[in-house]
Order: structure tokens, then C-alpha cells, then sequence
């Protein structure tokens, strides 16, 4: 394939899939967006890091080769106003796996989120975003070491599908009418409307991802998060949907909550993963009262989203929180956080988010060592009080450091 501007670097070799698993060369071309505000900033950080982690672990065995790939500001400056070059899609289905930092979207009008289109042109369905604690971060709760779950969250439904309907245009008028007249419902005069689609496909294949991965990663529970005693037709629709994903196919694996009461007297049996649901609001509650409960947590697209920067909170905040949007191979990591853009090109932010997105990626391609020494170099730099500005205000006594200073901290420690 043939790109308008961008380089795939000739001395590496492309990530392929067969056996329906990806086969991973020593020398991969893995793609990379910079990102808007913060992004290069934290790209170029973690490009140093990730390089220098790969070289510690394999002594020069293996090698990423980076090719670097545009959405947001920066392909607009290249690619005459487009922020969504099309050529950046096809790279990525073309490289598999890819990572980028955050991209603008207004609020309010403006184009559609980028990162939205990203999730539902390349179908990546899952949103993932491990919430774990390292010893030594800053974190209001006082048992943030029970903090340990992961966030599967549905990224191409629900009110994210953007079906909205602006109060005063002729769409919504036509559209309120119908709802009157035709389907006998009522609301507000001139109320702005938005529909929420929820499939059972959809909701199935995230539920079975989650699934998936409590059982190859020896979990002890799936909860499905959702509120559906108010929203009964989608949201407790997910839930059906999933309790009857989880009897159909994980039949053997599986044990529900009203089961392991009433045929193993609350007690789980060996080797068993527990399947509950939870509604949305009382996960907020418990996730900081009981945090210890909860393990691998499967969400819509809305709940998800909150969900996972309130919990990022617990353990250190957006500055940390990793995640990546996953197809059935196709891959893209992401920092969790937004472009920050009142601290863009200051050298100033953590770039631990798009980081450990990195050691996500390193996972994903079967690098587990690379993930391990970013891990530990992380534990010693912040154990050593060295942080950056996030971090040094919640923190006695901390050595405040920029993005890059971090890096250089790190890489020292790797
Ligand atoms: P944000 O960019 O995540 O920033 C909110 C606050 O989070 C920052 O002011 C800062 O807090 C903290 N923060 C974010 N990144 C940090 C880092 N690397 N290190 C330390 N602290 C960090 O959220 P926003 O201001 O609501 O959104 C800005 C833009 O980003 C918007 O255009 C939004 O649409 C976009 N966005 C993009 C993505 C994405 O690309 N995936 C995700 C979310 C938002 P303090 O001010 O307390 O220091």
C-alpha cells in the first residue's frame, strides 16, 4: 500500500494475523499519532521510554520500528484541513496495532470528536482501562491497594452514536411530532433529542471480551454495570443480554450471584468466575467504600466513560489512567486524559497515561518484559519521590520534574 504522506519504515516488518492470533516479528512497525495540546509532549517522552524499555529487555533482539501516523491539528496542517485523513485509517487496519495521544474535539458544535469517529470507523469495540495501584502514588482513598479491576467499555453505542436532533431545526421538529403523534409520548416544547441505541450484538460481543479476559487472566468476577431500573429497554437490556451470553456460552466457566447462593451456600467453587450486575450509581459508592469487590467490570459507552476517570482518581488521576481501543485484532492505545491544552508544549504533564497505554501495547503484542521494566523503573522513579507537577502537589517532600525530566528519571531506573 502506497500512503500520500506517510513513511512506513522499509527495515520493519508488518504485524500479520493467522490462526485468527497476530504474529508478531522481532523488528514490528507499530504506528504512532502525536496528538494535540499535551500530545507531543507526552509522545516524545514516551517514545524514549518505550525505545529504551525494549533495549534493556532485549539487548537489540527486537526493535520497534515507529511509523508515525496523523489525525487532529497536525494532520490538518498536512493533509489541507482534514483531521481525519483517511490514508491514517488504512494504515492502521494495514499496521494492526497502533497508539496514540489525545485529539481536540469542541464542545457543543464544531466537527464530531475524532476520537469517536477513530472508535466507530475502525469498529473498535472495546474501550479497556486497567485500574490498578503502584505503590507509592498519591491517592485519596486509604486502602488504594484494593483498587484492582479492568474496564471494559462499549465504544461504538449508545448516546456516543451522535443520533442527536437540535432543539429549533426542522429534523427535530419532524421527529418530535412523530414521537407525539405517532409513538404517544410526551415532552418538554423545543426539547433537544438524542437516541441511545443499544444492540444486542454489541452489547454481547463486549460482555464476551470481558468475559474472555477474566477467564484467560484468572479474574474472580465479571460485573455488568448498567441502569437499568430507569432505562429498562437498553440499559437492562445489557444486562439480560449479557446474563444469557454468559449461560450460552461461558455455561461451564460461570457462576451467577442468585447460583452460588443457591447451590454452593455463597461459597465459590474452585476455579469458578463469579457473574454479577450492579447498577451504575451504587458502583460509584461502592468502587470507593468496597473497591475490593469488584475485578473485571463490563459497561456501555456513557457509564464506562465516567466510570473510568472517577476510578482513575483513586489511584493517581488522569495522569496515569492507561487504555486502549480494541477490535478483534486491530488495536489502538490511548491516554486516557484530553489534549490539556493550558499546558501544552510546557514540558509540564505526566506522561504516565500514554505510557502505560505503551506497556498495554507491549502486552498485546506478547512484549510482556517491556511492560515489566516500565513497571518496576515506574515504582522506583515515583518511590523515589521524583514526579511530575500532578503528582508533586499531592505529595510531602516530592522532587517535581517535567515530562521529559520524568523520562530521563525513568529510563535511568529501567
Ligand atoms: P483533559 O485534557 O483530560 O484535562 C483535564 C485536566 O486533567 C487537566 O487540566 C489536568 O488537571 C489533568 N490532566 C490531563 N492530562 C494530564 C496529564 N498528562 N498529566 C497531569 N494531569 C493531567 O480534559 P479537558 O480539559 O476536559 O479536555 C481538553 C480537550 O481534550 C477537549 O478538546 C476534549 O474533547 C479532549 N479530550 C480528548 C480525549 C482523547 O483524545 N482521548 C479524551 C478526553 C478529552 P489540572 O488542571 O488539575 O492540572
Amino acid at each position: 500500500m502506497s500512503y500520500r504522506h506517510i513513511k512506513i519504515p522499509e527495515s520493519g516488518q508488518k504485524i500479520t494475523i493467522s490462526d485468527n492470533r497476530l504474529q508478531v516479528p522481532d523488528n514490528p512497525i507499530l504506528g504512532f499519532v502525536e496528538g494535540d495540546g499535551i500530545g507531543p509532549d507526552i509522545t516524545n517522552a514516551s517514545l524514549r521510554v518505550w525505545d529504551a524499555a525494549v533495549e534493556k529487555a532485549y539487548g537489540g533482539k527486537r526493535k520497534v520500528h515507529w511509523a508515525e501516523l496523523y489525525l487532529g491539528e497536525k494532520a490538518a496542517g498536512i493533509y489541507d484541513g482534514d483531521y481525519f485523513p483517511a490514508e491514517t485509517m488504512d494504515a492502521i487496519r494495514d499496521l494492526i496495532v497502533a497508539i496514540k495521544g489525545p485529539l481536540t474535539t469542541p464542545i457543543g458544535g464544531g466537527f464530531r470528536s475524532l476520537n469517536v469517529s477513530l472508535r466507530q470507523e475502525l469498529d473498535l469495540y472495546a474501550c479497556v482501562r486497567p485500574v490498578t495501584y503502584t505503590e507509592g502514588v498519591p491517592s485519596p482513598m486509604k486502602h488504594p491497594e484494593d483498587v484492582d479491576v479492568i474496564i471494559f467499555r462499549e465504544n461504538t453505542e449508545d448516546v456516543y452514536c451522535g443520533i442527536e436532533f437540535q432543539s429549533g431545526t426542522e429534523e427535530n421538529k419532524k421527529l418530535a411530532k412523530f414521537l407525539r403523534e405517532e409513538m404517544h409520548v410526551d415532552f418538554f416544547e423545543d426539547a433537544g433529542l438524542g437516541i441511545k441505541p443499544i444492540s444486542p450484538f454489541g452489547s454481547r460481543r463486549l460482555i464476551r471480551k470481558a468475559i474472555q479476559y477474566a477467564i484467560d487472566n484468572n479474574r474472580e468476577s465479571v460485573t455488568l454495570v448498567h441502569k437499568g431500573n430507569i432505562m429498562k429497554f437498553t440499559e437492562g437490556a445489557f444486562r439480560n443480554w449479557g446474563y444469557e451470553l454468559a449461560r450460552e456460552e461461558f455455561g461451564d466457566e460461570l457462576v451467577s450471584e442468585d447460583d452460588l447462593w443457591s447451590k454452593f451456600d455463597g461459597k465459590m467453587p474452585e476455579g469458578k468466575i463469579l457473574i454479577k450486575d450492579r447498577i451504575a450509581d451504587i458502583t460509584f459508592q461502592l468502587m470507593q467504600l468496597r473497591p475490593a469487590e469488584f475485578d473485571v467490570l463490563a459497561t456501555m459507552n456513557l457509564n464506562g466513560d465516567y466510570l473510568s476517570d472517577a476510578l482513575a482518581a483513586e489511584v493517581g488521576g488522569m495522569g496515569i489512567a492507561p487504555g486502549a481501543n480494541m477490535a478483534d485484532h486491530i488495536a489502538v492505545f490511548e491516554a486516557t486524559h484530553g489534549t490539556a491544552p493550558k499546558y501544552a508544549n510546557q514540558d509540564k504533564v505526566n506522561p504516565s497515561s500514554l505510557m502505560f497505554s505503551g506497556s498495554m501495547m507491549f502486552e498485546y503484542i506478547g512484549w510482556n518484559e517491556v511492560a515489566d521494566r516500565i513497571s518496576e523503573a515506574f515504582r522506583k522513579t515515583v518511590g523515589a519521590g521524583i514526579v511530575t507537577y500532578d503528582f508533586a502537589r499531592q505529595m510531602e517532600g516530592a522532587t517535581k520534574v517535567s515530562t521529559s525530566g520524568f523520562a530521563d528519571a525513568l529510563i535511568e531506573r529501567l
